[in-house]
């Protein structure tokens, strides 16, 4: 733990009341560490047996990052970006310099999945009680809580238990908006593109060791992402017309036919054997959360499972940062009034998530182009950008504004704006 928190869990003073987490990812352990800083006695449930480690490439932006830093996160995180040109490859093996993630604006920390997830567990105070293998399977409440029947798939037993507070973080299908808000269908909007992910062992074929690539087509394209320290991970996205089909068959036969017909080339077979074989992966089609309230009564949703951005806005982890950090500082505005709390929690984030929400959709022209002019476009970004009037079209086809609202400390400026609470203006008269 670091010192910062770990001096922080000292001078917690507990506030009686108990949240159940579920969910164990990046949004559903910070929110916990910092509901326990916030004086909480948070329970979380996690569907799975334990912890999962690995995952894939995320760039964490500056919004993300404040947000970390004040939850103590970021010290337990380091970057691993890359200091090598990737390689931008076409199937017949020709490859030329590429452009680099970290060359986007407000230089991201490259990191995995697993790192942000491991640091985030490790402000986990030791005192916070995490059950494996549980999943919520009825939640009802009143003015005063919640009661969830919880089961445990390990031992086959439930048990019913009273919160004062419910943190849906189960991430995209998630079962709590599900049990308290309504079936999926009224929220999940599918964008018409697949993603699969996976670790790579080792180095891709052609690829210097810690060398990026990528191999960019009309509508589909394939990534190898690098890291300083660690073995890389590849990614492979691609437009569908029926996301249905592509969850007939195995994943590693919807990858070789959406990449075909032509021949594959050694990368992409290659890439696509590594997926095959990997324990770890993940295949899904891409879909965003669309919700008219992320909280309803005494049950808030957090992350993906309330706002999913997509990975195309490369704001999911730093989203679920900025979501626990400000539900933390809104608890402790409002000690006695949930309601409150929640209200203002959601006020302040909504416009900013909403946002990149929006801009999701042409984000994903940084993964995956529509047609040879884009593409052709993209080849030319880096030799243009070293002109001075390319610099300028550079610079407005990177949209500075997006950039902005992803590189900002979106919930610091939010917490500098606050007034005062009551009670607090109160105890200095
Ligand atoms: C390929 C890819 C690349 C990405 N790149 C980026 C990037 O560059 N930058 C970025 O910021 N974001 C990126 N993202 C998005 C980011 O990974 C997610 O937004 C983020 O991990 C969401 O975290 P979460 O904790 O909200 O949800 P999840 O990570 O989905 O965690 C949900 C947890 O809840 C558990 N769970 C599910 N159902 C239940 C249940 N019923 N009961 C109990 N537990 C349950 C799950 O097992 C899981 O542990 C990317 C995503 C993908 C797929």
């Amino acid at each position: 733990m670091t010192n910062l928190v770990s001096m922080l869990c000292d001078m917690i003073e507990d506030s009686g009341k108990r949240a159940l987490v579920v969910g164990m990812g990046v949004s559903g352990i910070a929110t916990a560490a910092r509901l326990r800083r916030a004086g909480w006695t948070p329970v979380i449930i996690e569907r799975a047996p334990a912890r999962r480690t690995g995952g894939y490439f995320i760039a964490l932006f500056g919004a993300g990052q404040a947000a970390a830093r004040r939850l103590g996160i970021l010290d337990a995180m380091h970057n691993r970006t890359g200091r090598d040109v990737p390689a931008d490859l076409d199937r017949t093996g020709r490859s030329r310099p590429g452009m680099s993630f970290a060359d986007l604006p407000g230089e991201p920390w490259i990191v995995l999945r697993g790192d942000a997830e491991n640091a985030a567990y490790s402000t986990l105070p030791d005192d916070v009680e995490v059950r494996f293998s549980t999943v919520p399977t009825a939640i009802e409440q009143d003015d005063d809580g919640v009661t969830v029947t919880l089961h445990d798939s390990a031992a086959g037993t439930s048990v019913t238990e009273r919160f004062d507070l419910v943190v849906g973080a189960d991430g995209l299908r998630s079962t709590v908006r599900r049990l308290t808000f309504g079936p999926h269908a009224n929220h999940l909007r599918r964008l018409g593109y697949m993603v699969a992910a996976c670790g790579y062992p080792g180095t891709p074929p052609g690829l210097a060791p810690g060398q990026g690539a990528t191999l960019l087509e009309p509508e589909r394209s394939m990534w190898v992402f690098a890291f300083t320290d660690h073995e890389p991970t590849i990614m492979m996205t691609y437009r569908t017309d029926d996301v249905d089909a592509e969850f007939t068959g195995t994943p590693a036969e919807r990858l070789r036919a959406a990449f075909g017909p032509e021949p594959l080339g050694i990368m992409l077979e290659d890439v696509i054997a590594a997926f095959e074989a990997a324990d770890d992966k993940l295949f899904d089609s891409v879909e965003q959360v669309h919700m008219d309230s992320w909280h309803r009564g005494r049950v808030i949703l957090l992350g993906d499972a309330a706002w999913c951005v997509t990975l195309y806005a490369g704001m999911g982890v730093s989203a679920g940062f900025m979501g626990a950090d400000l539900l933390g500082a809104m608890l402790e505005r409002h000690p006695g009034d949930i309601r409150a709390a929640l209200d203002e929690w959601e006020r302040a984030l909504r416009p900013h998530i909403q946002y990149y929400q929006d801009n999701a959709f042409d984000d994903r022209k940084i993964f995956v182009m529509d047609n040879p002019w884009e593409i052709r476009l993209r080849r030319f970004m880096p030799k243009l950008a070293r002109t001075r009037i390319g610099a300028l079209i550079a610079k407005r086809f990177l949209r500075p504004e997006v950039m902005e609202r992803k590189c900002t400390d979106i919930v610091g400026d939010v917490l500098a704006k606050l007034p005062t609470p009551e009670h607090e203006r109160r105890s200095v008269a």
